[in-house]
Formats: C-alpha cells, sequence, structure tokens
C-alpha cells in the first residue's frame, strides 16, 4: 500500500462551510527519517474548533494553511519508524489528522493503553474533549457538591460529560439543553435531573422551569441566547466557565448578546473563558479518575463514527448542524 489521502482546505468560507471548502487529495505514503514515526491513522477527530482555523483572522491558533492538509487529532497504529520508546504496533495519539498516513515527529505522538479503552475513546472521553469537561467544570467553575449546574450542547461530546461529572461530583441538580427529543431522551437516560430541546421554545423560559431554583454553575458551549439565559439564571456568586459559543461560528455578523450583562454585577457573578491546554498538569489526573469511572460504569459515552477519509468534510459539516451524539468521529 503506497498511497495516502487526505484532505486540503481548498478555499475559506464565508459563513458555513460547504463541500468546495475541501479537497481530497491523493499522495504517496511517506517514509519516515530518524525520529519520525509513520503512523496508520485509524480514527481523526472533527472539533468545532477548526471552523474558526478556517478563516484567515489571528486567533490562540494559527489559521489553516490553503492548499495544504488540514489537521487535528488522530489515533492510529506505528507502522514504521525507529524513535526511542516507540515500536510498531504500538497505538499512538497525535496531532497530524485529516489524512490516512501521518508522518510523526516522535516527540508530538504519545502512546495510548489500547487495552484500558478502545482507540477511538483517546479522542473523546479520554482524550481533549474529556479533559476540557473535566477541567472546566471542576477547575474554572469550581464546582462544589450540592450546586446547580446547567450546561448547554449537553449531549455532545463535551457536553455530555460535563453533566455526568457533576453528577459524579455531587451536583444536587443538573440540567441539558440539546437540538433535538431523541437527544433530550439521551441526556436523562445519561442521569440528567432535567434536559430540554432548545428550538421548542425560549432558552430562559425552558431553563427557568428545569432548574425552578436557579443555577450556580453554567458551562456555556453556544453562547448567544443560551448564555443570556444562564446569567438570567444564576444564583449569587454564580460561575460561568465559558468554553465555546458554537452558536455564532459561521456568523458573517457578530452577535448580539447577551444583552442582560450588567446582572453580572448585582449578583457578584463571574464569567472566566479558558482554554485546555492551560490545564494539562490535570491531564494523568483525569485519565485515571475517569478511566476508573469508565470500569465502574459510572460514566457513559456516545460517539457518532463516520467511515472513509472522503467524508471527513461531511462529518464536520454534520457536527456543526447537531447530527453527532456524542463525539463525531471519523473511522479510516
Ligand atoms: P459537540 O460534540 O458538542 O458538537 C457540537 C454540538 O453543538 C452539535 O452537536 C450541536 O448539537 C451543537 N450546536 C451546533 N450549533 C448550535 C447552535 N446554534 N445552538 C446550540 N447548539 C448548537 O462538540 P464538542 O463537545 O467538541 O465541543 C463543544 C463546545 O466546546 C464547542 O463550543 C467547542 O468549541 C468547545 N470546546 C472548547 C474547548 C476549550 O478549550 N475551550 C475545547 C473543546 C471544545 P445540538 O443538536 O444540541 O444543537
Amino acid at each position: 500500500m503506497t498511497v495516502n489521502r487526505e484532505i486540503h482546505l481548498a478555499a475559506r468560507p464565508q459563513g458555513w462551510p460547504t463541500a468546495d471548502t475541501f479537497r481530497l487529495v491523493t499522495t504517496e505514503v511517506p517514509t519516515p527519517g530518524p525520529g519520525q514515526l509513520l503512523v496508520r491513522n485509524q480514527f481523526m477527530s472533527v472539533d468545532p474548533y477548526m471552523r474558526g482555523r478556517m478563516n484567515d483572522a489571528k486567533s490562540y491558533i494559527p489559521p489553516f494553511a490553503l492548499d495544504a492538509p488540514l489537521d487535528g487529532a488522530a489515533v492510529g497504529e506505528v507502522v514504521a519508524g525507529e524513535a526511542a520508546g516507540f515500536t510498531p504496533g504500538d497505538t499512538v495519539v497525535h496531532g497530524l489528522g485529516w489524512r490516512e498516513y501521518a508522518l510523526v515527529d516522535a516527540r508530538r505522538a504519545e502512546k495510548v493503553d489500547p487495552s484500558l479503552a478502545p482507540a477511538s475513546a483517546y479522542l473523546g472521553v479520554l482524550g481533549m474533549p474529556g479533559l476540557t469537561a473535566y477541567a472546566g467544570l471542576l477547575d474554572v467553575a469550581a464546582l462544589r457538591p450540592g450546586e446547580r449546574v446547567f450546561v448547554s450542547a449537553a449531549a455532545g461530546a463535551v457536553g455530555s460529560l460535563v453533566g455526568q461529572i457533576a453528577k459524579l461530583r455531587g451536583a444536587a441538580h443538573v440540567v441539558g439543553s440539546a437540538g433535538s427529543a431523541a437527544k433530550v431522551e439521551r441526556l436523562r437516560a445519561l442521569g440528567f435531573d432535567a434536559a430540554f430541546d432548545y428550538h421548542d421554545g425560549p432558552v430562559h423560559e425552558s431553563l427557568k422551569a428545569a432548574a425552578p431554583d436557579g443555577i450556580d454553575v453554567y458551562f456555556d458551549n453556544v453562547g448567544g441566547d443560551h448564555l443570556e439565559a444562564a446569567i438570567s439564571a444564576l444564583r449569587l456568586h454564580g460561575r460561568v466557565a465559558v468554553c465555546g459559543m458554537i452558536a455564532q461560528y459561521n456568523d458573517t455578523e457578530p452577535p448580539a448578546g447577551p444583552r442582560n450583562l450588567a446582572l453580572v454585577i448585582g449578583k457578584r457573578l463571574t464569567l472566566r473563558g479558558f482554554l485546555v491546554n492551560d490545564h494539562s498538569h490535570l491531564r494523568e489526573q483525569f485519565v485515571q479518575e475517569a478511566a476508573g469511572w469508565l470500569r465502574d460504569d459510572k460514566l457513559s459515552y456516545d460517539e457518532t463514527i463516520v467511515d472513509g477519509i472522503e467524508q471527513a468534510p461531511e462529518a464536520f459539516l454534520g457536527l456543526l448542524r447537531g447530527d453527532n451524539l456524542g463525539k463525531m468521529l471519523v473511522r479510516l
């Protein structure tokens, strides 16, 4: 097998990406040099932050280059290469997704234990989304037992873990919002105390009905009307972990809300943005704890798997539309 297929950025999208944003390119499988590993990718991740990298804009992470492969988290098997600490057959997580074969600098590959969990789990529940949920809830929002929590995009990779970790850490009441009746049903099965479909009416009304005594912590994945509703529902000294604002990633105009920001003053609220990479010191602790919860059947996770590199653009668009339950992945 000498053929590798990869996805390039063909054009920078204005608003929603389309099929024309991407190009499938066939190349030769590269040969590893010293300190390099050739990895046959088994799963690649599509993540909301990738939409921001398609813009030519200054951000916390550089934009994707035009006419070059996209990148992002992937997990696969080492098939060739010589580097200390690695042997062919190892399962590694690295940052060169969006391609079938990756030539990875061994210093940027992390060996994972496939006997602890399936390889795909290292891109979701035991990977970056899992740590985002854990660090955002416990470190950034500093959840305390007995508190009331609201999380948006609650049926997604991060959100579904936020709600479950909140219950495991003693939250008194956990509310999730999501985009369909089926997702709401799934949240109830995962142990959320209440859940609503945000299409069913104004978010502030649905949240008030779901959390009549208010909330202490809001884990924001969505922004806009969700953040505005949460600010209204937050109690004195409430905290918001500002994780993402997916409702506006494809907007071409600045968003309108939240219109009630002045409530932050009287209620002494804290709104704190965070990036998961700033919390890597919690990684080891998180993996140990989450692996224990998985082993004891205290934590569940969903995956939505799309097959084939040629379907990766559609998987990414589906993620932005909400086609996924849990982590959206592409199997290669
Ligand atoms: P998800 O698995 O949650 O997938 C995204 C979900 O967003 C979709 O399934 C969809 O679900 C929902 N969504 C899309 N558009 C809207 C909208 N207009 N209003 C409400 N919901 C919408 O993705 P992740 O778990 O990977 O990421 C969740 C959030 O966390 C994102 O905002 C992401 O950018 C952020 N993030 C931030 C990190 C950080 O370091 N700060 C790290 C990782 C993620 P539905 O059907 O419910 O609409």
